[in-house]
């Protein structure tokens, strides 16, 4: 495909962050050429001068986005070298695990590009144009780089129809197994690789999962937004007396019921159908307590604009939860929106402690797990966050 060249506008105007690879639309300057849609561009700086080369989407805000801040050529070589880097440098993961997160989008120079490993088989997702257009030369540079046994394209992000596409499943080549299991610490899970949500399981929570370890031995634990087990199972497999999950959805409480077999914890592990709030609203007006609860809702804001409203109903099921709480019990709760900044977050855990008249201690602090690496010149690779809280009565 022809190549374009795209060249920001002078001063202030065509300023953009340091080492971030998104082009807005409003930083290009004026441009005669046609640039097809997807197609590759070099981009330079309002003086001329080489900043990167990457992919153009006119249909998006972000115009360009940057894969190499190097004057290289983009082609099966380049993702070769791109996914052995980061495949290796998250080698040291699978001490404890054999599914990990081995493609990080922008946090692996990948804008646009998700690569997860569960055990044999490597699930991609693609949700921009531009990385659309170079999907042979990916799978050609995994099957190299990540030498998986089966591969399996999962692109039905949301973001796929701002870009212009349709949401495209299927394997690729080889069919493997619908559902693969997983070994994470101690606990085995199975993923649903094509129907599950996003590629399958929240690898993301790895580390928080593997963290109920230090909380939950002899206790009561209550996992709620539980999606297929993953908290509850560890909670079990630590020592719960007694666990119970639940979920909105029917299909993913019965793979939480069949991880909880797994593992040998189906008999201390309940599964319940229910929205996490009126189940929360039932505790409090009958007022059974719990020792440990989980609180991992999705996220409840789409974009910057509805914070405030968001913020409304995490501080309602925050304070619900605390005041589902024996006296020194554990709140571990997270937030999963880039929109939702930490501070607003904490504040939002504050205000939900005075609302549930109660105080709380930080016990641990949380976030998306290391195989999902936080660049700070990339602020938007920052999501996941939480709190290991111990919630007293005041
Ligand atoms: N903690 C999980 C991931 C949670 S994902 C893990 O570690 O694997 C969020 C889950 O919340 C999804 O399974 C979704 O079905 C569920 N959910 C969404 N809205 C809900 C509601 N109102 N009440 C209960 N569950 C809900």
């Amino acid at each position: 495909m022809r190549e374009g060249v795209i060249r920001l506008r002078r001063g202030r105007s065509g300023e953009r962050r340091p080492a971030h690879p998104w082009i807005y639309n409003n930083q290009i300057l004026k441009n005669p050429q046609t640039i097809p849609a997807g197609g590759v561009v070099t981009v330079l700086d309002g003086a001329g001068k080489f900043i990167g080369r990457g992919y153009y989407n006119p249909r998006s805000v972000i115009t360009a986005r940057i894969l190499t801040f190097l004057d290289e050529p983009l082609g099966t070589e380049f993702f070769r070298k791109r996914l052995s880097e980061a495949f290796n440098k998250r080698r040291p993961i699978f001490a404890r695990t054999n599914a990990c997160r081995a493609v990080f989008s922008e946090a692996d120079s990948l804008a646009g590009l998700i690569a997860d490993i569960y055990k044999d088989t490597l699930v991609l997702q693609i949700s921009t144009l531009g990385m659309e257009r170079f999907k042979e030369d990916i799978i050609e540079a995994a099957r190299d780089a990540l030498k998986p046994g089966f591969m399996y394209e999962k692109s039905d992000s949301p973001s796929r129809k701002l870009e212009g596409l349709k949401a495209a499943r299927g394997w690729v080549g080889r069919e493997g197994e619908p559902v693969v299991e997983i070994l994470e610490g101690r606990a085995r899970f199975l993923v649903d690789v094509e129907n599950g949500h996003k590629t399958g399981f929240y690898l993301d929570q790895r580390r928080s999962r593997l963290a109920m370890e230090g909380v939950t031995k002899g206790k009561r634990a209550l996992d709620l937004f539980s999606y297929t087990g993953g908290f509850a199972v560890s909670a079990a497999i630590h020592g719960a007396n007694e666990v119970k999950a639940v979920d909105i959805k029917e299909d993913w409480l019965a793979l939480g019921r069949k991880n909880a077999a797994l593992n040998g914890v189906g008999d201390k592990t309940g599964f319940t159908r229910s929205d996490a709030f009126s189940f929360l609203e039932g505790l409090r007006r009958s007022g059974e307590k719990y020792d440990v609860v989980i609180l991992d809702p999705p996220s409840f804001l789409k974009s910057k604009r509805s914070v405030k409203s968001a913020s409304k109903g995490y501080k309602e099921i925050n304070s619900l939860a605390m005041g589902a709480l024996t006296d020194g019990g554990v709140l571990c709760t997270f937030s999963c929106s880039h929109n939702m900044p930490n501070d607003v977050f904490s504040g939002i855990i504050k205000e939900s402690a005075l609302a549930a008249k109660k105080r709380f201690s930080i016990l641990k602090r949380c976030h998306q797990d290391i195989d999902h690496p936080i660049v700070k010149s990339i602020p938007e690779t920052e999501y996941l966050k939480g709190y290991f809280l111990k919630i007293e009565d005041n």
